[in-house]
């Protein structure tokens, strides 16, 4: 079985982009070694596919150029064995946009952040002290979601996090405030590993539960 590439996961074709290596290259595949390679960026599926979930909007876009141009004969590139995106010759030259239609399937991105919308407003309805059948369900809720969030290399970051063998990083379920500040440090983990900002969790209930101190949100 051959294995991803780490330049095939490189979202936005710039952030490293680390995730749990040994998963990843033990049970997928590339769609096939006959064509050329994929843009930067492109994340395969565990059949062997591009998955779109899982990949941003520009390398996507990369992705749907080059499957253009391998099939037409006027700019065929099969021959190819760079790494770099294979762009046709008609292709525009400025760079891909990074938002797609409201109307399409979503990018690794897009899907992220309505994730974390959902994730941080179920902390901020979560109750102020949970009893045992709230905390059971929330800890359920958290092994599924962290199997089948629709990004795979996502979803096993997340998993191996949580797992982390100190238990440091099991969910805080409690209450409100430990579970808000738990998953404000998940989401920072996630942060952390693509280069972005890290947000202060001092600040995770204005942000997601009673707005900002200084009444933008009111
Ligand atoms: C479980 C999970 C794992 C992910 N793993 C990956 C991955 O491995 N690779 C990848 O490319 N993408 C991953 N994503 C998507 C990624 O986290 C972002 O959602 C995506 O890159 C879009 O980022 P953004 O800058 O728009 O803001 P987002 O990170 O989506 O954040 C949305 C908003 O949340 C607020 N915010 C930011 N940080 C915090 C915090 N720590 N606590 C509370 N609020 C905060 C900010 O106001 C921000 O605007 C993952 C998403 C989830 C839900």
């Amino acid at each position: 079985m051959t294995e991803v590439r780490p330049e095939q996961v490189l979202p936005n074709g710039s952030q490293p982009f680390s995730f749990n290596q040994a998963s990843a290259s033990s049970s997928r595949k590339e769609s096939d070694d006959s064509k050329a390679p994929l843009p930067k960026g492109v994340v395969l599926d565990k059949d062997g596919k591009p998955c779109r979930t899982c990949t941003s909007v520009a390398a996507w876009k990369n992705l749907t150029r080059q499957a253009k141009s391998d099939s037409s004969p006027s700019t065929s590139t099969s021959t190819s064995t760079s790494t770099t995106p294979t762009v046709p010759l008609a292709a525009p030259t400025n760079p891909s946009p990074s938002t797609i239609p409201p109307e399409c399937p979503p990018d690794v991105e897009q899907l992220g952040r309505s994730t974390w919308t959902l994730l941080h407003s179920m902390a901020a309805t979560y109750p102020e002290t949970a009893n045992t059948e709230h905390q059971d369900n929330m800890s359920g809720f958290l092994k599924f979601f962290s199997k089948l969030y629709p990004c795979w290399v996502c979803a096993d970051d997340f998993q191996t996090w949580m797992a982390h063998p100190s238990g440091r990083n099991q969910p805080k379920l409690g209450g409100r405030k430990d579970f808000g500040w738990w998953l404000c440090e998940a989401h920072n983990e996630v942060n952390r590993k693509l280069g972005k900002k890290e947000f202060d969790c001092r600040f995770w209930e204005e942000r997601w539960r009673t707005g900002w101190k200084d009444g933008r949100c009111d």
